[in-house]
């Protein structure tokens, strides 16, 4: 049935959660076209008023975009918890249309001037926060070209859906070439070492296609169990060259799925676009919007970390190597490695389950969080939801007053997108009206309980559950009053890993063990001997994995400060310069693996792939405070609750971290956390 007029659309109702029961595919597009025609008409309105204070101008602009937000927010999240053929043709249908009216917006020159004005005359009368949204606006319109002169303003234009194109050209080779290479085994001998549920897919597979024996695909979770698990040393190489070579004119693929020119193409461009921008480099365009302050910060951050850890990730191959009692080629290290954790620790994810049932987990994260913030979290029933699974609960502070709301949807199933995270319902908002408190999204995607079992987590997965909590606080917990900057808006990209990671610590001690884990059957929490293994994990092979997030890091860095406007950077010797200063691992020439980073070339950590390793370092910092202070400890929860959970994006990231830590961060923390302090 279509949504008539006299029906209300559940997405347009104002001020309440959303009405997941009643919203409907049909009531998508008409809704999202409302609020963008009714937004225009403000903004035209607004314009013609000629009057630019904060209260004229900005508060209704970011009321709009608020409301904007609410709307669409709900729908973002059914398309990815509860997909089906109609809602995503009617989440498609408007996505041009937002980011048409993204792109109208920020290059809107009045628009832009009337902002400029409001900074000019307003000045001193701005609090701290009003000023950094509009500096934070006044920089977006110029990084969308407002600025520019006519021709320019039409280069950057075509510039940006020519980018937009070839971005997605990159991903489609590459998912092409994947898709046309398969692994035909008929001889079960081969298959020697690879565990079951590896051995089902590719069963099924061959099936499928009714074919004998089995059929491998070259999709991550094969190719993981085929390099780390397969006794086969010629299958191992096998897959090793098609997962290296994907993309390109090397290995056993065909040649028109090569990306090579379609990477030349994407960095010239992106050199195109900084350069129209009056930026050196495509890497200063993307660090206008970060944390880090230029190039040079961040290479010389990972240079210092390269410096610290190559040596350990040189010592970790030779004894590798020593235990294995032979040269190792690429496709054997996995293989190795994961043998010689076995040996080494004797522990594995899947063994640990029955001591982390997920409501134990849950409680113990929540017992967590309430010591050191000093707030409540407690379940509401009865409240309208998208899946029987999803929960909703409320954080109050000590005085029972509402900070904000989050829903929990923890468990997979057919037609909901993999994987972990935590998106926003409804940001805070107070501009007058009543306050708006924020509301969450904490997604997960857990084994669901069996029959006779409840939900059991990993270890791996208790600490996604911290990770993801820890992005929910940042959310909820801000006091900030302007949605542009409360909760993650505004935080650079670089520094918004902070909170999550921050928690992330939290499930790694000795003292929060007994409030996450209680065996199911006996109600044990995991005992001592098989935590310390546990913890021996987080060391293994810390050196080695360092050194691989350099090298892709530093290459990021490399070919897009060496591309201009008039030529891409030569991918492949950017890539052999770094390998020579940070590998350790033999690399074959025929490795093509620039072909393949979809992280930089097909999408958003173009010139920002350090984020990682950036938010790592000021996490594990933040993080040493407690290690100094007490895991539990009131006073440090407190100042990271002030200096850093509750502000938003309306402080500087550095200054933010300067006031929680007395100091800038160092990587010493990060370092001892991974066993790599001993090589400082
Ligand atoms: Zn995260």
């Amino acid at each position: 049935m279509n949504a008539t007029d006299t029906t209300p659309n559940p997405l347009l109702q104002e001020g309440r959660l959303p009405a997941f029961s009643s919203i409907e595919p049909s009531h998508v597009e008409p809704a999202i076209r409302q609020v963008l025609e009714e937004n225009r008409a403000e903004i035209a309105a607004l314009l013609d008023a000629g009057v630019f204070t904060w209260e004229s101008l900005l508060v209704p602009m970011e009321q709009m975009h608020h409301r904007l937000d609410r709307v669409w927010s709900p729908v973002g999240h059914l398309n990815a918890v509860m997909n089906n053929e109609e809602l995503r043709k009617a989440y498609n249908a408007c996505l041009p249309l937002l980011s048409d009216y993204s792109t109208e917006v920020g290059q809107n020159e009045a628009l832009y001037k009337a902002y400029a004005r409001v900074a000019d005359t307003a000045g001193d009368a701005l609090n701290p926060a009003q000023a950094m949204v509009l500096r934070q606006a006044l920089r977006d319109f110029k990084l969308a070209g407002v600025a520019l002169d006519g021709e320019a303003k039409q280069r950057y234009g075509d510039i940006m859906s020519e980018l937009s194109a070839l971005q997605a050209k990159f991903e489609e080779n590459l998912l092409d070439c994947a898709n046309a290479w398969v692994c035909h085994v008929t001889d079960e001998a081969r298959l020697s070492g690879l565990p079951d549920n590896a051995l089902g897919r590719a069963r099924e597979e061959a099936e499928r296609r009714e074919l004998d024996g089995w059929v491998f695909t070259l999709d991550f979770p094969a190719y993981q169990a085929v390099i780390t698990r397969a006794d086969d040393r010629a299958l191992r190489e096998e897959f090793y060259t098609a997962w290296v070579t994907r993309a390109s004119d090397q290995g056993p693929h065909d040649a028109k799925f090569d990306n090579a020119a379609t990477m030349r193409s994407i960095l010239r461009l992106r050199a195109e676009v900084a350069s129209l921008l009056a930026f050196d480099s495509y890497v200063d365009y993307s660090l206008a919007t970060k944390m880090a302050r230029n190039p040079n910060e961040v290479s010389d951050f990972l240079n210092d970390l390269a410096a610290r850890s190559v040596p350990a990730a040189k010592a970790e191959f030779t004894d590798l190597e020593a235990w294995a009692g032979q040269p190792l080629e690429a496709w054997d290290i996995a293989y190795y490695a994961e043998k010689l954790r076995q040996e080494r620790l004797g522990i594995s994810q899947e063994e640990l389950r029955p001591w982390f049932p997920v409501d134990k987990a849950m409680a113990g994260l929540f017992a967590v969080a309430e010591r050191l913030f000093g707030i409540r979290i407690t379940e509401q029933a009865d409240v309208d939801v998208w899946h029987q699974d999803a929960r909703f609960y409320r954080i109050t502070d000590k005085d029972g007053q509402l900070l904000g709301q989050f829903y929990t949807d923890l468990y997979a199933r057919r037609h909901k997108r993999g994987g972990a995270w935590m998106d926003e319902c409804v940001g805070r908002m107070q501009l007058g009206e009543p306050l708006v408190h924020p509301v969450a999204f904490l997604v997960c995607n857990f084994m669901p309980p069996g029959k006779d079992k409840p939900g059991l987590l990993t270890h791996d997965e208790v600490v996604t559950l911290f990770h993801e909590f820890g992005h929910t606080l940042h959310h909820l917990l801000t006091r900030v009053d302007y949605p542009s900057v409360s909760g993650i808006n505004g935080v650079p990209w670089d520094a918004v890993e902070l909170p999550s990671q921050f928690m992330e610590n939290f499930a790694w001690e000795h003292e929060v063990l007994p409030l996450i884990s209680a065996h199911f059957e006996t109600g044990q929490p995991l005992p001592d001997d098989m935590f310390d293994r546990l913890l021996g994990t987080r060391k293994f092979h810390a050196g080695l994995q360092m050194v691989r997030q350099l090298e892709f890091s530093l290459f990021d860095l490399g070919v897009h400060a060496s591309s201009t406007p008039d030529g891409a950077a030569d991918v492949d010797a950017v890539l052999a310069d770094v390998r020579s200063r940070v590998s350790v691992l033999p690399t074959p020439p025929f490795n093509r693996f620039a072909n393949g980073f979809s992280h930089i070339f097909g999408g958003g950590y173009a010139a920002g792939y350090y984020s990682y390793k950036w938010a790592e370092v000021l996490s594990a910092d933040a993080y040493s405070l407690f290690e100094e202070n007490g895991v539990f400890d009131a006073p440090s929860g407190s100042r990271f609750l002030d200096e850093i959970l509750s502000r938003g994006g309306t402080r500087d990231a550095m200054d933010a971290f300067v006031a929680f830590r007395g100091r800038e961060p160092d990587l010493d923390a990060l370092l001892r956390h991974s066993g790599l302090a001993a090589q400082a």
